[in-house]
Parts: C-alpha cells; structure tokens; sequence
C-alpha cells in the first residue's frame, strides 16, 4: 500500500533508482549483506522501482553506509541516497527501529551521540592539544526545531510506548 504523504519523496527516489538493471554487484559488494542477508540493497532498489514503495520489512536500517555498493555499481545509482530516503520515510511513519530512537534522544540530551572519553582528553592533553569544543544540547534542539525532527521524533516515541504496551 503506497502512503500518499510520501508521493513525491517515493517519486524521487524512483527517479534515483531508475537505471538499476538489477546485476546484484551491489549486494555482493555489501559487507553487511554477507552476514545478514536480510540486508540487501538490490533488493531495496527493486522495492522502489517495481513496488513503488519502501520495503515493509525495515532492514535498510542495517545499513553502515560504508560506500562500497555506490562505489562498485555499474550504473552509478546512489544506493545510500536512496537507502537513507527509506529511513526518511519509514521514520516519517514512525517506524524507525527503538535502538535509532534511543540515540536521538541521547542527541538531544547531550548535544553528541558519544561524548568524548576521559582516555582521549587525556592523551590531548599530553601530546599538548587544544580542549575540544563542548557539545551543546540547545544547538542540537535548534536543529530539531528547523528540521521538523522534533515531529519525526515524536511519531517514533509514540510507536516505541505503543509497541511497549
Ligand atoms: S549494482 Fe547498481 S545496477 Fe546493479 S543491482 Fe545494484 S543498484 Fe542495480
Ligand atoms: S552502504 Fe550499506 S548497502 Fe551499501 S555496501 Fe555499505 S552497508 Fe551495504
């Protein structure tokens, strides 16, 4: 069931995928499709193009965006625009993965995903390196404001409480 909210994204990610004739060097190349085959990218490209849709089954998430099919396609479809514009899409409908959520409220809280490790500021220190400039959470929500993310957020809190009850 294509979602009407999405036409134009869906449609431009078509357009993206357009001159996929389907070889499969892209999966192959795929270091994550190697031990999870669910992870497969031609088979994600397929999706768009014939379906019209994301796929339901949400694996473009396993995604490490290591390049490696861009690189190697022979057609030169940016798979990671058109992978990334799944997760767009699917986190639009409050379906990204709670691990995902997860990390974008730590995003939020601290202004960083990692804040930096008391090793790392120590051995600045000794090899006599600036201080690194201090995450700030209120830039971070500027961002969320500007963005919309607040409201993508918000979709997928709702689903995680829901899939929790
Ligand atoms: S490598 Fe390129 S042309 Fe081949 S299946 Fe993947 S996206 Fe399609
Ligand atoms: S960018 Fe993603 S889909 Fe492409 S090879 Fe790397 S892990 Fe696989």
């Amino acid at each position: 069931m294509v979602d009407n909210s999405h036409n134009q994204e869906l449609e431009d990610l078509r357009e993206a995928a357009r001159p996929c004739f389907q070889c499969g060097i892209c999966a192959s190349s795929c270091p994550v499709f190697r031990v999870a085959p669910e992870m497969n990218p031609r088979m994600s490209v397929d999706s768009i193009i014939t379906d019209g849709q994301v796929p339901a089954e949400g694996n473009e998430w396993l995604c490490a965006y290591c390049l490696m099919c861009e690189e190697r396609c022979p057609m030169g479809v940016s798979l990671t625009e058109i992978l990334m514009g799944i997760r767009n899409i699917s986190s639009k409908e409050g379906k990204a993965p709670p691990d995902f959520v997860e990390s974008a409220e730590a995003l939020l809280a601290r202004g960083c995903l990692s804040p930096t490790s008391n090793r790392s500021v120590k051995k600045r220190v000794d090899l006599g390196l600036p201080d690194l400039p201090q995450p700030d959470p209120e830039h971070v929500k500027l961002i969320f404001e500007v963005t919309g993310a607040y409201e993508v957020l918000e979709a997928n809190r709702v689903a995680v409480k829901e899939e929790a009850e």
